[in-house]
């Protein structure tokens, strides 16, 4: 693998661009307008400035780095990559339609992987020609920092295309652990459940949103309290987990908190809209 594809340019698509770029892959990184695609790639540098200014990679690295890095705002510039990394808005029909119209432009070696973070994997490798091609890449955020990688096979996903992903992951530093494809797989079923019940408690006025995110940061020995990881996370995403989970579970104990939902109509998603829970 030399060549890597990353659909979606926001919180997640630029980190994976920016982790394939400095582990020496050529990185295409895509979005829908030039705007949105210029804050991608801006917040690389950025945080590889930064990785730099701590003395985390050297000025050669950076440099190599950014270079390896082509922005771009169409698809059909992705037909060199051996494997294209869908991290687009949460949306099963905006993946579905990404995955369709990758038919034409993928040839039977590509791989094709999706950072979902609860959209079936099984569902999206249908719509493509090779299902046995297609596979879960479920990086943490920040994905520069975080180690996990949770990799999803879908019932259709073959061992070779498993091998090449855990061997790439590793080759970006990251630990790759396998699970099943089901709804949320392993970390969103456990975690979203969570985070919405934090809500539910602060809503009820169990608690302040200070207090519920330090009864689980000192209690739990949590790094970061729910309600602070909600923020980090983005509150639409969350929202989005949580009626997937409800919806393909058809369990009322995943239903999301109204608070949640008039929070993400009113547009405070956390830090990337400077409100949500905390300022930002
Ligand atoms: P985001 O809103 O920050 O970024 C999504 C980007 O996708 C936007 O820049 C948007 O313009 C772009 N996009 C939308 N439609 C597109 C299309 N048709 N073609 C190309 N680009 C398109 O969202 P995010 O938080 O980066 O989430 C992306 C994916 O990663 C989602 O599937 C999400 O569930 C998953 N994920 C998110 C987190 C997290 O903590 N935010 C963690 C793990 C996985």
């Amino acid at each position: 693998m030399k060549t890597i594809g990353v659909i979606g340019s926001g919180t997640m698509g630029n980190g994976i661009a920016h982790v394939s770029a400095l582990s020496g892959y050529k990185v295409f990184l895509m979005d829908i307008n030039e705007i949105l695609l210029d804050k991608g790639l801006q917040k690389i540098k950025s945080n590889m400035e930064r990785q730099f200014s701590k003395d985390k990679i050297s000025k050669d690295d950076m440099e190599n780095a950014l270079n390896n890095i082509t922005g771009i705002t169409n698809l059909e510039s992705l037909v060199s990559c051996d494997l294209i990394i869908e991290a687009a808005t949460e949306d099963v029909e905006i993946k579905k339609n990404i995955f369709q119209s990758l038919q034409n432009i993928c040839n039977e070696e590509t791989i094709l992987a999706s950072n979902t973070s609860s959209i079936s994997i099984d569902l999206m490798a249908s719509i493509t020609n090779l299902p046995e091609n297609f596979i879960g890449m479920h990086f943490m955020n920040p994905v520069p920092v975080m180690k996990l990688v949770e990799i999803i096979k879908g019932s259709k996903t073959s061992k070779k295309t498993e091998d090449k992903i855990i061997k790439l992951a590793k080759k970006m530093g990251k630990i790759p652990v396998v699970c099943n494809n089901s709804p949320g797989f392993v970390a969103n079923r456990i975690l979203i459940p969570m985070i919405n019940e934090a809500i539910l408690a602060y809503e009820e006025g169990v608690a302040s949103v200070e207090s519920i995110d330090k009864i689980m940061t000192l209690g739990m020995n949590h790094p970061m309290g729910p309600l602070k990881l909600a923020d980090f996370i983005g509150l639409d995403v969350v929202l989005n987990i949580c009626k997937i989970l409800h919806k393909d579970f058809k369990d009322d104990k995943y239903r999301p908190s109204s608070l949640l939902v008039k929070m993400v109509e009113s547009g405070k998603l956390g830090f990337k809209t400077g409100e949500g829970f905390y300022k930002h």
